[in-house]
């Protein structure tokens, strides 16, 4: 398969975040490794002027995720610190629109769509074609995905560019399986016509 970007098309980093990567509260194995892919995406994006987005977990210090509160995962992405920082060697552009999510205590949003604005942001622009990557396959990537199938986006799925929490082992596996059965087309950097 050979994609060529046209108008319309927008990039989605996810949660690319110092606490994912390696040393940070809540590292993902591997994590390092989709800087330098996405890099090559957003440079493509630049090159055609389509709008790049990142999103962020940007967590108040008493979310309801983190384990004392009773949730599931140690404090991590707290806002304003070095851990909910995009790592130095992400190559975002000047003009990147950040969403941040998950910014209230008693709030958590797995999909980057939580809270509506990266949609509005999006049919601002004119998207219409979502390549999404980032982190993590298993939870933020999965569930923004879904939602914007759900919203009629067409959805290609960076599958060299993700990586995954995998509490179980096959996580990642399976939530690749469901955004394919979804309707995500899985494509490769080289896939792009460039
Ligand atoms: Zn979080």
């Amino acid at each position: 398969m050979s994609i060529a970007l046209a108008a319309g098309d927008a990039l989605i980093v996810t949660d690319v975040q110092n606490d994912f990567l390696p040393g940070g509260s809540l590292a993902v194995a591997d994590s390092t490794a989709v800087i330098p892919v996405l890099n090559r995406y957003i440079a493509c994006f630049r090159a055609r002027r389509l709008p790049v987005f990142a999103t962020r977990d940007w967590h108040p210090p008493n979310h309801c995720s983190f384990s004392p509160q009773g949730g599931p995962w140690p404090p991590h992405c707290i806002a304003n610190t070095p851990g909910a920082s995009f790592p130095a060697g992400l190559e975002l552009p000047a003009d990147v629109h950040i969403v941040s999510k998950a910014d209230t205590p008693e709030q958590e949003a797995y999909s980057s769509f939580g809270g509506g604005r990266l949609h509005a942001l999006l049919q601002a622009a004119g998207s219409r074609r979502l390549f999404i990557g980032g982190l993590t396959t298993d939870y933020c990537v999965l569930n923004s995905v879904k939602d914007a199938l759900r919203l009629h986006y067409a959805v290609f799925l960076l599958v060299d560019a993700v990586r995954a929490v995998n509490a179980q082992p096959d996580d990642g596996c399976r939530a690749l399986q469901e955004m394919t059965r979804l309707g995500a087309v899985r494509i490769r950097y080289e896939e792009l016509s460039v």
